[in-house]
């Protein structure tokens, strides 16, 4: 039996910043789902199909052979066989695969590479489902959030240093768009498992949340505190 950390929350919590990093102190793989969803909106996305006509999106996706390779221990994304990796973070797919995830058929699909993947290797797996749905037997849940200010500045803060101009309030407005998205689909939305730790980083350090994530896996009884350590 595997061992898997499952880490949930909503866009920009910083779930795959911290969750890289405990996997790398734990000898652990990183396992990043969204980038699964977003390998299928970047593929919906370069078809031209309308990602708001759900029957041709599920057509579609029946083409898409989404896997995931790990060289010197980074995680890559094969789309048909094309190493897609580097265009997966812009913000133009991020929104497409916010709509892409909302169609059952394309979460079973990706769902269930998921299962096979945390069912073979010992993990972190991050996602919006990991805890209620992906792995819901996971060894320990945990529920990162930030309020959409925090995380609208700190994507703002990202993009600026890369030398992108941007728009606060815009991208405010997109995070909350796509929590809302995100926790009113049907299929599986984002919510907190009853068994997974609250950890709120919005007045947390990077390092700090990591020190908080490790101490949680690190200990049995983790059901006592769902209001976080
Ligand atoms: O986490 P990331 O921003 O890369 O995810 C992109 C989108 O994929 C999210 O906005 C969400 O709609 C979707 N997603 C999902 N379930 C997951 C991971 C991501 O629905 N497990």
């Amino acid at each position: 039996m595997s061992f898997n950390i499952a880490i949930d929350g909503p866009a920009g919590a910083g779930k795959s910043t911290i969750a890289r990093a405990v996997a790398g102190k734990m000898g652990l793989i990183y396992v990043d789902t969204g980038s699964l969803y977003r390998a299928m909106a970047l593929f919906m996305v370069r078809e031209g199909i309308d990602l708001q006509d759900t029957g041709a999106v599920i057509r579609k996706c029946q083409e898409a052979d989404i896997t995931i390779r790990y060289e010197g221990g980074v995680q890559m994304v094969f789309l048909n066989g094309e190493n897609v990796s580097g265009y997966l973070r812009t913000e133009e797919v991020g929104h497409a695969a916010s709509f892409v995830s909302v169609i059952p058929r394309v979460r079973e699909k990706l769902v269930e590479l998921q299962k096979r993947l945390a069912a073979e290797s010992d993990c972190v797996m991050d996602g919006r489902d990991i805890g209620t749905c992906v792995l819901p037997h996971a060894d320990r849940k945990i529920y990162l959030t930030a309020s959409s200010a925090v995380r609208a500045r700190r994507r703002y803060d990202e993009l600026t240093a890369k030398g992108e101009s941007c728009d606060l309030e815009k991208i405010q407005a997109d995070i909350e768009e796509r929590d809302y998205r995100d926790m009113h689909r049907e299929a599986s939305p984002l919510r907190q498992a009853e068994d997974a730790v609250l950890v709120d980083t919005s007045d947390m350090t990077v390092e700090e949340v990591i020190d908080r994530i490790l101490l949680i896996c690190n200990t049995k009884a983790q059901g006592r505190n769902r209001k976080g350590l």
